[in-house]
């Protein structure tokens, strides 16, 4: 049966490991994993989860960018498992925008990110997929796949001045693009 699982957060060694390849995707574990891990995402309000958040350390993450009260913005896209991710190729171009996390409640940072991205991954059917991404969908990915290395987003912040708490986030960022695209 397909369950909602508890996210671990920062603190917990876990989160700063390097998680191992998925040998067999077709497995009932690692399908009941994806399973659970989309429910689990759904659940948060998240736009993306990885393995290593609920305690797994499996190279696996599920990106499930749509709108929610975390990302208002955020595009509508079917919820996509990402197992044995790699990079091929990036962009020159890098933007800062801003970045939460399921498992550092409360925080959120500026992050610099690749612009567009070409990756190679397994999908949940076992077939290898080659796609480009950009803008927000591949800053998820990019954020996901750093939960696989260990790296939590706060690393790559680059100064304490690009950190917000929520509540803050939510009444400057959030209602100051509310008010801009009202205008349109
Ligand atoms: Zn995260």
């Amino acid at each position: 049966m397909t369950e909602s699982l508890q996210i671990i957060e920062l603190g917990n060694p876990i989160l700063q490991q390097r998680s191992h390849p998925v040998v067999d995707v077709r497995s009932d574990r690692v399908q009941k994993l994806i399973a659970d891990l989309m429910l689990t995402v759904r659940n948060a309000n998240g736009v993306g989860i990885a393995a290593p958040q609920v305690a797994q350390p499996d190279r696996l993450f599920i990106v499930a960018s749509r709108p929610t009260p975390r990302y208002p913005n955020a595009p509508e896209m079917e919820p996509t498992a990402i197992i044995n991710p790699r990079f091929l190729a990036h962009s020159d171009e890098v933007v800062k925008d801003w970045e939460g996390c399921l498992s550092v409640p409360g925080i959120r940072g500026l992050v610099p990110r690749y612009q567009a991205i070409e990756v190679e991954y397994t999908g949940q059917n076992g077939k290898l997929y080659r796609q480009e991404m950009n803008g927000f969908v591949a800053r998820i990915f990019q954020h996901e796949l750093d939960h696989l290395d260990g790296i939590v987003f706060l690393a790559r912040v680059e100064s304490v001045q690009d950190l917000m708490s929520e509540k803050e986030y939510q009444e400057r960022i959030v209602q100051a693009n509310e008010r801009f695209s009202s205008k349109e």
